[in-house]
């Protein structure tokens, strides 16, 4: 079977009380993606962070993280445009890519897509309540077309994340127009436990996902459990396929009671893929699958 492509999903916006492992400054971010890197995982996902974990998208704090993740391996960049911790426009949210855009050492190799729009309010398990009532994760089809026009500027790799199926209709209609090219990587986005606009993170919950994959265009998939244990679902995506992209920005992994650094987590997914014939695939190997394309630097 094909080669596995991991994603190290660092640190999104996780906290230090679940896993005291989360990265949150740059030089935390580098040194788990290098190490990440060394356990087999082809691309890295983080996001800006203060020192006390608040979210910090200042293009700044990217070009300091790429330009550290870069000098150290080819692993290959994945930005976040800030989920809702940026809510500035289609311009504004891609700011920060123009910046990184500007040199080699600092320009990622993917940015992202999620198509759609879903309320994203966090709830409260011990309360039963919801913490948050407003929190709307807004992508208009408009501003998708932007993003999707400046990454084909860029020679970048959209990296297009599914939170149910209505985002995968979006993202076949795209590859119809020829906004998108084939082929399409897509990221199932399930989310379980406090965040409830993504598809379980259970058997079923993907199975629906894959089961609306455009059937007449070429895609790659790969499945994320935002707050949930995605080992619930790796032997199965394994076996079906698909990619794997985890870390401790999406669970506090543990094992034997222990908390598990980013790099012990992908090293776990490697000897599971393994154990069923698929090795991890390189960078060179992931630029492949994915019919990367070559990277534009802005002028
Ligand atoms: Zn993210």
């Amino acid at each position: 079977m094909d080669k596995i492509i991991i994603e190290a999903r660092v640190n999104e916006l996780a906290t230090r009380r679940g896993n005291p492992h989360v990265p949150f400054l740059p030089r935390e971010i580098i040194a788990d993606a290098t190490a990440c890197h060394d356990e087999g995982a082809a691309i890295v996902h983080f996001h800006g962070r203060t020192a006390d974990g608040a979210p910090d998208h200042d293009p700044a704090f990217y070009l300091e993280t790429n330009a550290g993740i870069r000098a150290r391996s080819d692993i290959l960049i994945h930005p976040t445009l800030g989920y809702v911790a940026n809510d500035a426009d289609a311009k504004g949210r891609f700011a920060a890519v123009e910046e990184m855009m500007k040199s080699a050492d600092t320009a990622p190799d993917f940015a992202p897509m999620d198509c759609g729009s879903v309320n994203v309010d966090w709830w409260n398990t011990q309360e039963g309540r919801y913490d948050t009532t407003e929190l709307i994760y807004k992508n208009s089809t408009g501003t998708l077309m932007y993003f999707a026009e400046r990454i084909r500027h860029y020679g970048l790799a959209p990296y297009l994340v599914s939170w149910n199926v209505s985002f995968t209709r979006q993202i076949e209609q795209f590859l119809k127009m020829g906004v998108l090219a084939e082929p399409a990587y897509v990221c199932f986005c399930m989310t379980d436990e406090i965040i409830f606009a993504g598809h379980p993170g259970s058997e079923a919950g993907l199975d629906a996902h894959t089961a609306f994959l455009p059937k007449e265009f070429r895609t790659v998939w790969t499945a994320v459990n935002y707050k949930g244990d995605l080992f619930q679902l790796t032997e199965k995506i394994i076996r079906q396929g698909g990619h794997v992209s985890i870390g401790l920005g999406d669970y506090a992994y543990t094992a034997d009671g222990r908390n598990l650094r980013n790099a012990e987590v992908i090293a776990k997914v490697v000897a599971q893929a393994r154990a069923s014939g698929r090795e991890p695939a390189t960078v060179a190997e992931t630029r492949q699958i994915l019919n990367m394309p070559k990277i534009r630097l802005a002028a």
